[in-house]
């Protein structure tokens, strides 16, 4: 496989946010099908258990999830009935 100067180090596995699994999947070189040089670096594609594309380095919508959590609070609490 032609990994556009990408240098592996064996024993390496990627941990990428799988938006289908809605989870973190565990891949390995073998699920790596692209590499794009970019000015931040080289950016892994790869080819998750479930057909999903995903980039080495997507990360979990921990932030998303947290601020929608936090609205979702901040709107009940304005909804409770103030006590006079
Ligand atoms: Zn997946």
């Amino acid at each position: 496989m032609d990994l556009n100067g990408f240098d592996p180090h064996d024993g390496d596995m990627f941990a990428p946010y799988c938006p289908r699994h809605q989870s973190r999947v565990l891949l390995g070189y073998e699920s790596v099908v692209d590499v794009e040089q970019t000015p931040f670096g080289p950016k892994v594609m790869l080819r998750c258990h479930c057909g999903e594309l995903v980039s080495h380095d997507a990360a979990e919508p921990e932030a998303a999830t947290a601020g929608a959590a936090a609205t979702t609070t901040a709107t009940s609490a304005s909804a409770l009935p103030t006590a006079c």
